[in-house]
């Protein structure tokens, strides 16, 4: 697409949307004048492509399409059809999976998918079969209970949260902590790294129905393969959630023990992340789970969203140009640059460095909670997430981390000599920044002091920073 076209498509859609409502028009137009003008370390984002963004804006999203490709519920898939076969081609062949499934709506629900895959085909049920085969309405109270017998107390193990998982990993508030009996292994208190062995430890003493790897939060790579071994010696179904570094297995960054594909009975993740497509998921399997993983809908979900599923394929297909694997170790060579940039100036980092695309901050070494870094980062125009650390003495919702990561900054442009920079600015603002106190006078984990004039001058660098590196620099939306 010529710099011209993109232009005129964004403005025209901006204009057609402001003829009906102005506000929304100009939402949209105020969200990229924000998104280009901060300095976006959150490691679960990025920024798609025009032709990814434009994929999603159509006629698509008018369609139902419950059911696969050739097999639908409903009649006039054809169009459909062929970008769910399109997203699904280039899924498997950038992975180098057997088969693919493109209609996960999110992370979460590509990991619900899995997660009943895995149910149906290692529990023997009558009840979910019969579920399976669209026959819910005739399903009768005993058969509910049935279900709910036949499937319950079935165990999962996954990384702890404060190590770095997911919530989705059996995490008790969210519905796998609730569909699963779950037990969770974390982090080494010394290295912050995985132990394996105490990994097969658990998975000997729990014998869980489904082994999960794949993380949120953890710096460093995954050995899958030890992690397959420890899921044979235990009969577990090995999954492996690759939401956050599915950009560096495209990119064939993690390659061999660190790949997952070849390893994992199943592999979720988001397409939105490391990946820089569309808001959504995928779940990539072997044959023997494909038809489990096809039931996605109705088990879990309803209609796919055809729209996504073309932007999917246009973004796959973007995922299997050279330039994209260049983009991938650029991604880890800014993270590994604004982690020594970070180290170098008295920053402690979980696992004291990084080799994926994220960074760990442990602030507690500022003497600031996470919710205070993350507060006084933003007001100086750095935008991150506040994160867990391992044994997070302020839990949760406080937390004792800053997770920084490279993806969209890299996808802008910046390089080592930024990153940098950036870990300079990260330090200033931190190191000035000090605990505030409640209106009692008591201290606060959320309130926090720093000098107005530190944030105005380190947001001024920030944004000169990303002068260079202009956001689409193509869309004018005039
Ligand atoms: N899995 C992992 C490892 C994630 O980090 C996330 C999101 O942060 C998800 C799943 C959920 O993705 P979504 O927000 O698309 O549901």
């Amino acid at each position: 697409m010529s710099r011209n076209a993109e232009s005129t498509a964004f403005r025209s859609a901006l204009e057609v949307v402001r003829g009906v409502e102005p506000r929304v028009a100009d939402a949209i137009a105020a969200e990229l004048a924000d998104q280009r003008e901060s300095l976006k370390l959150i490691a679960s984002e990025n920024y798609a492509s025009p032709a990814t963004l434009l994929a999603m804006g159509n006629w698509f999203s008018d369609k139902y399409a419950e059911g696969t490709v050739g097999r639908r519920f409903y009649a006039g898939c054809q169009n459909v059809d062929t970008v769910e076969a399109l997203a699904t081609e280039h899924a498997q062949e950038l992975f180098g999976a057997s088969h693919a499934y493109v209609q996960p709506h999110s992370g979460i629900d590509a990991n619900l998918v899995a997660f009943w895959a895995v149910l149906a085909d290692r529990v023997e049920s009558p009840a979910l079969r019969k579920a399976q085969a669209r026959q819910v309405n005739d399903l009768t109270e005993a058969d509910w209970f049935a279900l709910r017998r036949e499937l319950g107390n079935q165990r999962m193990l996954g990384m702890s949260l404060d190590a770095g998982g997911h919530l989705t990993h059996g995490f008790r508030p969210n519905i796998s902590g609730k569909m699963f009996d779950q037990r969770s292994y974390g982090t080494d208190p010394a290295t912050g790294l995985i132990d394996y062995d105490r990994v097969a430890e658990a998975a000997r003493e729990f014998k869980p129905l489904i082994l999960v790897a794949g993380y949120s939060a953890y710096p460093r790579k995954v050995n899958f393969r030890i992690m397959r071994e420890i899921a044979d010696s235990v009969g577990a179904t090995f999954m492996v959630d690759m939401a956050h570094f599915a950009g560096l297995v495209a990119g064939k960054v993690f390659t061999g023990d660190f790949d997952p594909v070849p390893h994992a009975h199943i592999v979720t993740t988001t397409t939105h992340k490391s990946l820089r497509g569309p808001r959504g998921g995928m779940v990539l399997c072997g044959p023997e789970l494909a038809d489990q993983v096809d039931r996605g809908c109705p088990m879990v979900l309803g209609g796919p969203l055809p729209h996504v599923m073309a932007a999917k394929a246009v973004a796959l297909a973007e995922a299997r140009r050279p330039d994209f694997a260049d983009y991938a170790q650029r991604i880890v060579d800014n993270a590994q640059a604004l982690a020594d940039g970070l180290l170098r100036r008295g920053a402690t980092l979980v696992t004291g460095g990084t080799d994926n695309h994220l960074v760990l901050i442990d602030v507690s070494g500022y003497g600031l909670t996470g919710r205070q870094a993350e507060q006084a980062l933003l007001d100086s125009g750095i935008v991150t997430n506040r994160n867990s650390v391992p044994q997070d003495p302020n839990g949760a919702w406080y937390t004792s981390g800053i997770r920084i990561g490279t993806p969209a900054l890299t996808t802008r442009g910046l390089g080592a000599t930024e990153m940098d920079a950036t870990a300079e600015l990260i330090h200033t603002v931190l190191s000035q920044t000090t605990p505030g106190t409640g209106p009692d006078g008591a201290p606060s984990k959320a309130k926090y002091v720093l000098d107005p004039a530190v944030a105005e001058s380190v947001g001024k660098q920030a944004a000169d920073l990303l002068t260079p590196f202009p956001l689409y620099p193509a869309v004018d939306l005039g």
